[in-house]
């Protein structure tokens, strides 16, 4: 089979577009370098009004907006799943591990929470606290002026609360806490539990022509149209196209491997372009992976040479392997002081919470030691197919009379509607048999 290989050499090829990929895009075009970003999804523009579905009604769509090829419903703008068409995955014996690959220009960032944390001085170090795992050979101190960076440069809310393992930012107002974190913020004080406003990149405040302002409508994980959110494509990739360099996009382009010269040193990639479904190679002095950690760390085990018959800097024999991915649970509550809510006022906010517990629980006593932050949900917001929760789950876990069919049920939809508050942990729980 012919390889069609471009001419051009690039500065640097980046393949991946989300986090990571855009970030690398945008500081290296910011530097004056010629970029090509290779991309195994298609192209993606929020402020499309082709794609668009922040504003849309879930009566807009036949199916109410159930989930159909998104696995976070019709509305939600997650190209990707943890099955993807063509591109078959299996797990080990024994092995439970389900892999989520977004395939869009700026990747997982169209859909993520937009939960923007710092780790802290002890998450680098935690070997000193509790004696397990393995210190970070850096430090906070050394990677802090970068997080003060992206603070400054994304658009992070929150507050600074002085905490030792919470770091301050530079941070744009919190949205105020709306009713049912007004509770959570009761109840948590109650116990004990820390609770402060949350830390998000969604824009409060205008901090560039490029980007808008949130304008409230809780639709985050549709993806935003005035720019107002953190997403990849459109707070890093579009602005570097219009600074310094030149930055070149192939999507639907899915990444074989890293070619290499005779001495093993990285020349280009080479890609399956996937509207064709033919190989092409491309150039470049310098290579950056940013395709998320399994499918970068894919690229390197496929890309096998001479010098390196195990993939690419894999000497050592441990690409791939050690993945740790963040771990979570959820539970949920009843408050009956929130039935029969007043609907005649809009409680929107942003897409996600406005308060959050930090980092607490750190004790090694515990069978899951480092603890975990809760991350809440609740409200009033846009009722979407499934919404917020069934009604007959009440008689299951409550056991109240609640549900049915007809009239009984929109009349019980309306009076619990808004009454129930869930609770995300997510943690990092350190295997004690290691
Ligand atoms: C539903 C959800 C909610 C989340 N919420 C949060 C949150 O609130 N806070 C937080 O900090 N993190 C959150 N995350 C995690 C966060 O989104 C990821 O850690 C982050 O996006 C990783 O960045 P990345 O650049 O490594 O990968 P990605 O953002 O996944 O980008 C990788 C890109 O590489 C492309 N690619 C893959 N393989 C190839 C190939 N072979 N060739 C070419 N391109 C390729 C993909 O198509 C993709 O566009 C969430 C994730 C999900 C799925
Ligand atoms: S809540 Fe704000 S940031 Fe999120 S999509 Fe709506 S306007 Fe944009």
């Amino acid at each position: 089979m012919q390889i069609k290989e471009s001419s051009e050499v690039y500065d640097v090829i980046i393949v991946g577009s989300g986090a990571g990929g855009g970030m690398a895009t945008k500081q290296l075009a910011d530097a004056g370098f010629n970029v090509a970003v290779v991309e195994a999804g298609p192209f993606f523009d929020p402020a499309d009004p082709k794609t668009m579905t922040q504003l849309k009604w879930p009566y807009e769509s036949p199916r109410r907006g159930a989930g159909t090829d998104r696995a976070f419903g019709e509305w939600d703008m997650s190209w990707g799943d943890w099955e993807v068409e063509g591109e078959p995955y299996t797990q080990a014996e024994g092995s439970d591990f389900r892999w989520w690959r977004a395939r869009m220009l700026g990747g997982r960032t169209n859909h993520w929470g937009r939960i923007s944390l710092r780790f802290g001085p002890k998450d680098f170090k935690h070997k000193d606290v509790d004696g397990l795992g393995e210190n970070w050979p850096i430090s906070y101190d050394d990677v802090k002026p970068y997080y003060d960076k992206v603070d400054k440069l994304i658009g992070v809310f929150g507050t600074n609360e002085g905490m030792e393992n919470d770091p301050d930012g530079y941070f744009l107002p919190p949205p105020k806490p709306r009713l049912h974190e007004l509770f959570y913020i009761q109840g948590a004080k109650k116990t004990g539990i820390p609770v402060i406003p949350s830390r998000m990149s969604m824009l409060t405040k205008r901090i560039n022509k490029d980007r808008g302002v949130c304008f409230y409508c809780g639709q985050c994980g549709r993806s935003c149209s005035v720019y107002a959110d953190f997403s990849a494509g459109s707070c890093l990739i579009f602005p570097a196209q219009k600074s310094g360099g030149k930055v070149r996009i192939y999507v639907n382009s899915m990444v074989r491997e890293v070619t290499v010269n005779e001495e093993g040193k990285a020349t280009g990639v080479s890609y399956i372009n996937k509207e064709d479904r033919k190989e092409y190679k491309l150039k470049a002095k310098i290579v950056v992976l940013a395709a998320s950690a399994c499918s970068s760390a894919r690229i390197l085990l496929n890309s096998k040479g001479k010098q390196h018959p195990n993939g690419l800097g894999n000497s050592s024999d441990v690409v791939g392997k050690y993945l740790h991915d963040s771990t979570g649970a959820s539970a949920a509550g009843f408050i009956p002081g929130l039935m029969n809510r007043d609907v005649s006022y809009n409680e929107d906010g942003v897409g996600g919470m406005h308060v959050y517990s930090p980092w607490w629980g750190d004790n090694k006593n515990l069978d899951f030691p480092r603890g975990y932050h809760i991350e809440v949900w609740g409200g009033m917001g846009q009722p979407n197919y499934g919404f917020g929760f069934n009604a007959n789950a009440f008689n299951e876990f409550f056991n109240l009379p609640v549900g049915g069919y007809g009239d009984s049920l929109r009349d019980d939809v309306k009076k619990y509607y808004g009454s129930v508050i869930g609770f995300g942990g997510r943690g990092e729980s350190i295997a004690r048999k290691r």
